[in-house]
């Protein structure tokens, strides 16, 4: 008979470190709530990363999208605003550009982004240790209904089984990896379990943009894109392409495999630089190591005939040349908590206000579909905003959930996972998580409206009734 579990001996372990606040993940989210949590000096801030290097998704060629409003209003300032300026005094970002498609796009250079989030958190005084996996929580566990009290975590390393206890944790994992084993309730895709494809980006070089965006500009017909007017390309020199639709088609009906309709091309800052958002593998579970390789397998045969396509079909790339995969494949989405509010689709697009908002956002609703194949996109005409509810977890105590892991709906994560929107949930759970230490509180219990004058004071965006 086949064995199919067995039983994990009781062993003891030893604690490597204990600080005021632990950040799980060192992606856009983690790296600016370690920075906020950080602020002032006084309070012990640790950042823990699997990969060997910080910025998450941030690192694998996508533009920033997020800090322009529907109305070209810049909405994310703060320490989201500052890292960016950060990147660009090393000519590794580009300004915040108004998209009539994605309201507002700033291209970062993925490299930098892992030297200057290091940077940032050696002068902010954050201790960070990569190369580690958070693998499950310490947790104590109370009898009646109340919530248990997360205390720390277990992590494995080259050196083994570890912990590290603190006094609140955030989890940026993008995952819900810690609330999911804190024993918060999470949720996975649509009604049917259904997430979003995933994609592996690739860069190429000698691309000629200018051509590029010329041809659209000028022959509008042939080269017809989606929700962007072509003179936009005539007036843009950094620009995001999507449509080209009957192209795809033209190399679907000509043998190439083509897994998506669309196609989508990002100008990097370099010149002659493009990253491709083409290849798409559906049904990827992010949480499930089979799954994950058979995404990375299936992305890299996609990479193949997408560039072929591009050599032979769109206009500047003739002379093109692959230059690069991303480092891992892109995982849209997988669980979601479920916190003290969760945030629908309807208040995104009643463009909601609440009295404990942490940040506006307004990226539109951007569904891929599950199955493949398109993407369904909804405006709300404005800015929404996003409670603080929304990252205090239901059952845990001592836990904040920020990132694309909030407590949101399937449908409103699609527009609040936009990075942006992630850093701005960062910084107001770094600040929380301080202002809950200094004052030994729950994070669940900390006074909202100090935060929120403390996230104005130090530049953020709450909205016209916040900032006069
Ligand atoms: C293909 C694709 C296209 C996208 N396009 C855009 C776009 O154009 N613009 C945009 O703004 N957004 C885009 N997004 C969305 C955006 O990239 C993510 O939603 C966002 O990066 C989420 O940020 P995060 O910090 O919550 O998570 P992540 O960026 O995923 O960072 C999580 C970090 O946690 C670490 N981690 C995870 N689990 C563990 C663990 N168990 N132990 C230790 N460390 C752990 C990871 O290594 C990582 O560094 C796209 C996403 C994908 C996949």
């Amino acid at each position: 008979m086949d064995i199919t579990e067995i039983i994990e001996e009781k062993r003891t372990l030893p604690v490597r470190k204990q600080v005021d606040v632990l950040v799980v993940g060192g992606g856009p989210t983690g790296i600016i709530a370690a920075q906020a949590a950080a602020e002032g000096g006084k309070t012990k801030v640790l950042l823990i990363d699997n990969r060997s290097f910080l910025g998450g998704n941030m690192t694998i060629g996508l533009p920033v999208l997020g800090f322009l409003s529907q109305k070209k209003e810049q909405i994310i300032k703060g320490l989201p605003d500052a890292f960016i300026k950060r990147l660009r005094a090393k000519n590794a970002a580009s300004e915040h550009r108004a998209c009539p498609l994605h309201m507002g796009i700033t291209m970062v250079e993925p490299e930098a982004v892992k030297t200057e989030a290091l940077a940032l958190m050696v002068e902010a005084g954050v201790e960070v240790m990569l190369y580690t996996y958070f693998v499950d929580v310490v947790l104590d566990k109370v009898a009646d209904a109340g919530n248990n009290l997360l205390k720390g975590v277990i992590i494995e390393t080259k050196s083994g089984r570890e912990v590290i206890l603190a006094k609140t944790i955030i989890d940026c994992t993008g995952d819900g990896d810690v609330a999911f084993r804190a024993g918060v309730p999470t949720h996975q895709g649509d009604e049917k379990g259904g997430v979003q494809p995933s994609t592996l980006m690739f860069c190429m070089g000698g691309v000629d943009t200018e051509k590029l965006r010329m041809s659209i500009a000028e022959e509008p017909r042939t080269y017809l894109t989606d929700f962007i007017p072509n003179a936009y390309f005539g007036q843009n020199n950094q620009f995001i392409v999507v449509g080209l639709r009957s192209l795809m088609a033209k190399g679907r009906q000509d043998g190439f495999n083509l897994p998506t309709e669309r196609t989508i091309i990002i100008t990097g800052l370099r010149q002659g630089e493009a990253w491709i958002n083409m290849s798409a593998v559906s049904g990827v579970n992010g949480v499930d190591p089979d799954s994950l390789t058979h995404g990375e397998i299936q992305g890299r045969q996609q990479v193949e005939d997408i560039q072929a396509y591009l050599k032979k079909y769109v206009p500047g790339f003739k002379e093109a040349y692959f230059t690069k995969i991303a480092p891992f494949l892109g995982i849209r989405e997988t669980r979601v908590t479920e916190g003290e509010y969760i945030l629908t689709g309807q208040d995104i697009l009643s463009c909601r206000r609440f009295e404990d908002v942490i940040t506006v956002a307004s990226y539109p609703l951007d569904l891929h579909h599950p199955e493949g194949g398109g993407c369904t996109l909804e405006w709300c005409g404005d800015c929404y905003d996003i409670p603080y509810r929304s990252i205090v977890p239901l059952k845990v105590d001592g836990l904040l959930v920020a990132g694309r892991c909030l407590s949101a709906t399937h449908e409103a994560m699609s527009s609040t996972r936009v990075m942006a929107t992630c850093m701005a949930l960062g910084e107001a759970a770094g600040r929380a998580a301080r202002q809950a230490v200094a004052n030994r509180m729950l994070v669940r219990d900390i006074d909202v409206q100090a935060l929120q004058a403390e996230l104005v004071a130090s530049g953020a965006y709450l909205g016209a009734a916040f900032n006069q």
